[in-house]
């Protein structure tokens, strides 16, 4: 069954970016660093060290909490769920009284020309789903972009632009699934920029693409024989 195929939020930004590069890391197990891979992750690290989390008067924030949503079938890691005091708000187990939800994400570099990366934003939109569907709530979310030290709303509160999200997240988990399905790697998009991929060797590569599953195969047939 498709939709049995339980998709990692960090993927459904891969497949934006690339449903081949989606593939070859889904299907393949190709892993490869470049520098911006290098930098998200130092800067991902830090924020899951749990060093940034804190209690006060105004709220607590908390990092690597876990998140999941049944209907769609989703789950992730958030970079920081922040719970602000609210007597409207909801109970969370664990904490005393009742909260806001409201989730951040960090990102290494905020867009010249436009507020957000849509790319990031579907991310939060993804996990807005998961909070929402564990605490009944309405999350408010957030990224914030570390080389502008500043963070930008996402204005999910409004519908039209929820609605927009909600669709396009459906389809993408659709054509996710039937590619893992199908066990499939789609070529190359036409309009495709690969210059900041860092699977571009595996992707182009001349001589036959090394793959961890291939391997791993290899491996075990040499132990049968
Ligand atoms: S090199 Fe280009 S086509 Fe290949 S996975 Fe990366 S972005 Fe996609």
């Amino acid at each position: 069954m498709i939709d049995e195929q339980t998709i990692n939020i960090r993927a459904i930004q891969h497949y934006m970016y690339c449903p081949r590069r989606f593939a070859l890391l889904e299907i393949n197990n190709d892993w490869a660093e470049n520098a911006f891979v290098v930098k998200a992750n130092l800067l991902h690290e830090r924020v899951h060290s749990g060093e940034h989390d804190f209690k006060s008067k105004e709220k607590t924030a908390k990092s690597s909490i876990a998140v999941y949503n049944d209907d769609y079938n989703i789950f992730g890691i958030t970079d920081c769920i922040e719970f602000i005091p609210n007597k409207n708000g909801i109970f969370i187990d664990g904490m005393e009284g009742a909260f806001k939800v409201r989730i951040v994400e960090y990102k290494p570099k905020a867009p010249k020309d436009q507020k957000y990366h849509e790319s990031d934003s579907i991310q939060l939109f993804a996990q807005k789903l998961c909070a929402d569907y564990i605490w009944k709530t309405d999350s408010e979310a957030f990224i914030y972009y570390a080389d502008i030290k500043r963070r930008v709303k996402i204005p999910f509160d409004d519908k039209e632009i929820s609605d927009y999200y909600d669709n396009m997240i459906k389809d993408f988990l659709n054509e996710m699934r039937n590619i893992l399905v199908t066990n499939s790697i789609p070529p190359r998009r036409k309009s495709q920029k690969c210059s900041g991929c860092s699977l571009h060797d595996y992707c182009f590569s001349k001589v036959k693409t090394y793959s961890v599953k291939e391997k791993i195969k290899a491996l075990a047939k040499t132990e049968v024989e």
